[in-house]
């Protein structure tokens, strides 16, 4: 699996880095997304899966690769 953030839909909320600072941290500049673990572990994947779906704005997805 990979973690797919379109930066286009990215609104800066940081829901995702509150779900995991592991897997995402936002940019400093602009607060968008950055995805600190592209293939997350399946340890790791749960996590993913709940930033997926509490993204705001269906920034994040995950890949089936
Ligand atoms: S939760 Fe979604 S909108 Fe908010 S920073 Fe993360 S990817 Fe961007």
């Amino acid at each position: 699996m990979r973690i797919v953030a379109d930066q286009e839909l990215c609104i800066g909320s940081g829901m995702c880095v509150l779900t995991s600072e592991e897997l995402f941290d936002q940019d400093p500049d602009d607060g968008h997304v950055i995805v600190r673990v592209e293939h997350p572990s399946p340890a790791q994947l749960e996590h993913a899966r709940e930033a997926v779906a509490q993204c705001p704005s269906q920034a994040l997805s995950l890949d089936d690769e």
